[in-house]
């Protein structure tokens, strides 16, 4: 019986408890059919390390955003880095989506700016 190939959309392989054993848990993915996943940023703090992680492994994509509960700063300022380094990663084959981003109200920030962050992130991916 062939199995179908897995595209894991949503895994936040540099966070603990990953981060000490990525290869293994990639190996681990694999033997469960998961043949790709993509790793979403959280913000600025981690968009360096996602990118190289990509470019470390063949079968990792990534994506590049702001997520809410990481908006610590100017809203604007934090929307200047991300189109900074969109564009200077945009060579990146493994880039290939804007995330994270959205909605999250089970954190401080205020309703108005994560609208605000969503709407110019989806601009961004234009
Ligand atoms: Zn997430």
């Amino acid at each position: 019986m062939t199995r179908t190939p897995l595209f894991d959309t949503h895994c936040h392989l540099d966070f603990p408890p990953f981060q000490d054993d990525i290869g293994g848990h990639i190996d681990l993915a694999r033997q469960h059919q998961v043949e790709r996943i993509l790793i979403p940023s959280v913000g600025p703090s981690n968009w360096l390390t996602i990118t190289n992680l990509a470019t470390q492994y063949p079968n990792l994509y990534f994506a590049l955003g702001i997520h809410p509960h990481f908006i610590r700063q100017d809203p604007q300022v934090m929307l200047q880095q991300l189109e900074k380094v969109l564009a200077d990663t945009s060579q990146h084959t493994h880039l290939v989506a804007i995330g994270e981003c959205g909605l999250d109200f089970t954190v401080d920030t205020p309703a108005e700016i994560q609208e605000q962050n969503t709407d110019s992130s989806a601009r961004t991916g234009e």
